[in-house]
């Protein structure tokens, strides 16, 4: 046999098909040529300041939306869209969460719960990325336990007129549409919101440590006038932010491993040149220990997202089981991470390489999509029954 390959030491690659690592290739090709090489200057400098031509160019490669069908969106499979984000991490978690919330979060709401007018206007136009979508849940006071929202929507004739703010919205200020959700006299019910409506403001929210090269708006909305046909049809109470935040969080299994691989990368190809005590670090045994314990995990993690990715595409993935997958996957590579800049000494902190850049993206990866903790407490009562979150 072949001495293993470092980069697929369990060689994971045989369990894809042809058309599998042809989109993975498709993905690392375009973020080594159009991302990369910007990516360390967005992330100093706060913002991302070609996103509207880079979600252009993403919309002809295809990106968004890729797992919908119809609508001008690719229809890959679930697989095809997990190696996609995991490719758009290894880049920056920025990228992949433009990308997860315009595809799985704001197109994914109207493509499963719009009207078919909602859907022709919108989803043509968000999988060219000729609009930017952005999903406004959380709030100010309310973000594990979104179902204790605070906006409102209420009927004015056949109109409804909207009132509240939303917090740490990806994309705010740089989208088109607002898929925005709101408490009604019904429940809790979906919104198209085009950004231009007036009473709607998307300040940015500046001073992120983290996903820096990411936008990160309030909305802000002030008795905002929409008309009957602005609400989502198919979909009436919590179900309906829930089943959206299921997609991306699926996006994240696979996702969180790439920022992991550039670091466990990264740290590799660091060790091997530097020396201390005479000999390239990565001939310590303690070094070595390390690089098991990263590659042992990414790996793991890769096959759970395969096989969460499968049963995906076979219909039987359960919302539980994508919990173990970010629990697990998330807390994994943000360890992978944190050890590879140990490896990397001083050189780590720098912005010269990008392994600080992806441990502090990986912050927010673990609180966003349901922390770790809401993950662990789902996971729990998925195994006694019993709920623990109040
Ligand atoms: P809280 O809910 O206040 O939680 C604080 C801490 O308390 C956490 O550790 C939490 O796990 C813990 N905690 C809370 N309840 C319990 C409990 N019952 N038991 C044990 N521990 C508990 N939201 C959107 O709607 N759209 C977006 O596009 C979006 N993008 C984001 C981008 C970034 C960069 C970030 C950082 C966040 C984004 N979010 C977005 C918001 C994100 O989803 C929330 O931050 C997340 O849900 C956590 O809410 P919170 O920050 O209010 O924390």
């Amino acid at each position: 046999l072949a001495p293993i390959d470092p980069r697929d030491p369990l060689g994971i690659d045989d369990l894809f098909d042809a058309e599998e690592l042809a989109v993975r290739d498709t993905v690392r090709r375009f973020c080594a040529e159009r991302v990369a090489p910007y990516v360390a200057d967005w992330f100093e400098r706060g913002e991302m300041p070609t996103v509207r031509e880079l979600a252009l160019e993403l919309g002809r490669i295809g990106a968004f939306g890729m797992h919908l069908e119809g609508y001008g969106c690719a229809g890959a499979s679930a697989v095809q869209y997990g190696l996609a984000c995991l490719e758009f991490e290894a880049c920056d978690s920025g990228l992949r969460s433009l990308v997860s919330v315009q595809g799985s979060l704001a197109m994914f709401a109207i493509h499963r719960f719009g009207s078919e007018e909602q859907k022709q206007e919108w989803l043509p136009r968000m999988a060219a990325g000729e609009a930017i979508g952005c999903f406004g849940l959380t709030e100010p006071d309310h973000g594990s336990d979104p179902a204790s929202m605070r906006t409102h929507a209420k009927r004015d004739g056949t109109d409804w007129i909207l009132d509240g703010r939303k917090m740490w919205i990806t994309n705010g200020s740089v989208a088109s549409v607002a898929v925005v959700w709101a408490r009604t006299d019904e429940g809790v019910r979906g919104f198209v919101v085009p950004t231009d409506t007036p009473g709607l403001s998307t300040p940015d929210i500046h001073h992120k440590m983290s996903l820096r090269a990411s936008v990160t708006s309030e909305l802000v909305l002030d008795q905002v006038r929409l008309p009957a046909e602005a609400v989502l049809p198919g979909v009436v109470g919590m179900r309906g932010p829930l089943t959206c935040l299921g997609e991306a969080r699926y996006g994240i299994v696979w996702g969180s491993l790439g920022a992991a691989r550039t670091c466990l990368e990264t740290a590799l190809d660091y060790a091997a040149t530097r020396e201390q005590f005479g000999k390239p670090i990565a001939g310590f045994q303690l070094t070595q220990a390390k690089f098991a314990d990263m590659a042992v995990e990414l790996h793991k993690g890769l096959l759970l997202a395969l096989h969460l990715g499968r049963r995906k595409d076979a219909g039987k993935l359960h919302p539980d089981q994508v919990s173990f997958g970010k629990l697990n996957n998330v807390r994994e590579a943000i360890e992978i991470c944190r050890t590879s800049r140990t490896i990397l000494g001083a050189n780590g902190i720098s912005l010269e390489y990008p392994v600080m850049r992806h441990v502090t993206n990986l912050e927010s990866v673990l609180t966003y999509e349901g922390t770790s903790e809401m993950h662990t407490l789902v996971i729990g009562k998925a195994l006694t029954g019993l709920e623990a979150f109040r």
